[in-house]
């Protein structure tokens, strides 16, 4: 049973840590979409649509957002209750922040890409289209987190096709992690910075007064234990 500690790292425990300065946002849910479907089961035929239009609204809205002088937009699902959604439903959400909040501005330059070299070179790769690459994070909080990112483009904000690229293969870990799982709630949302990328935080284990009071998580399942059995599930 490892136990993980981020400390300091490149996606450290800051998405949970309270502190700092409080976030200014310009509405705490200027957004928010609720799919009849979860993203999950959206099929590839019928998905493409779904997730590009998705993809094109994000683009737009931080187009506005950045016009209007807010600078980070927060873009975020969350899917099954315990996640902070309805069991049924997907819910994504967008808020507006004048900075990048904690949780992104902490993680160190370049570390990133030492995370996707790390998911490239050893067995924690989960799965790949075009260049955008899902791999389990070395150090994830709880098991099965993972991280999407472009293998190569430095962008602080994938261009619209690449986005498509990258919520199909959110979608496809989401069909991986519950084939192997079941249908567990999850979070993910999108990391901008010198380079963009997804974090899923699948939720199978309770947080508890190491996680929130100390930042300490304690992870049951090897990351490398887990890419190996997300590989070996089936998607769609
Ligand atoms: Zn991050």
């Amino acid at each position: 049973m490892p136990v993980l500690r981020r400390a300091g790292g490149p996606d450290a425990a800051g998405e949970l840590r309270r502190g700092g300065r409080p976030a200014k946002s310009r509405h705490p849910r200027l957004a928010r979409s609720r799919r009849a479907e979860p993203l999950s089961r959206l099929r590839a035929a019928g998905g493409r649509r779904p997730l590009a239009a998705t993809a094109i609204a994000g683009a737009a809205r931080a187009d506005a957002a950045r016009a209007e002088g807010f600078g980070y937009l927060h873009a975020f699902v969350n899917e099954g209750r315990v996640a902070g959604a309805s069991l049924q439903h997907s819910h994504s959400q967008l808020v507006w922040l004048r900075d990048a909040p904690p949780a992104a501005a902490g993680e160190a330059p370049g570390g990133l890409r030492d995370l996707v070299r790390r998911g490239r070179e050893t067995e924690l790769e989960v799965t790949h289209r075009a260049d955008v690459i899902a791999f389990c994070h070395p150090a994830g909080r709880l098991p099965y987190e993972m991280a999407i990112a472009s293998k190569e483009e430095l962008a602080p904000w994938p261009d619209g096709a690449t986005l498509v690229v990258a919520l199909e293969v959110l979608r496809e870990a989401v069909q991986r992690l519950q084939r192997v799982e079941g249908l567990v709630p999850w979070n993910a949302w999108l990391h901008q910075g010198r380079d963009w990328h997804i974090e899923l935080v699948p939720r199978l284990a309770t947080l508890a007064g190491i996680e929130l009071g100390a930042g300490i998580y304690v992870n049951t399942v090897a990351p490398e234990d887990a890419a190996a059995a997300l590989r070996s599930a089936e998607a769609d």
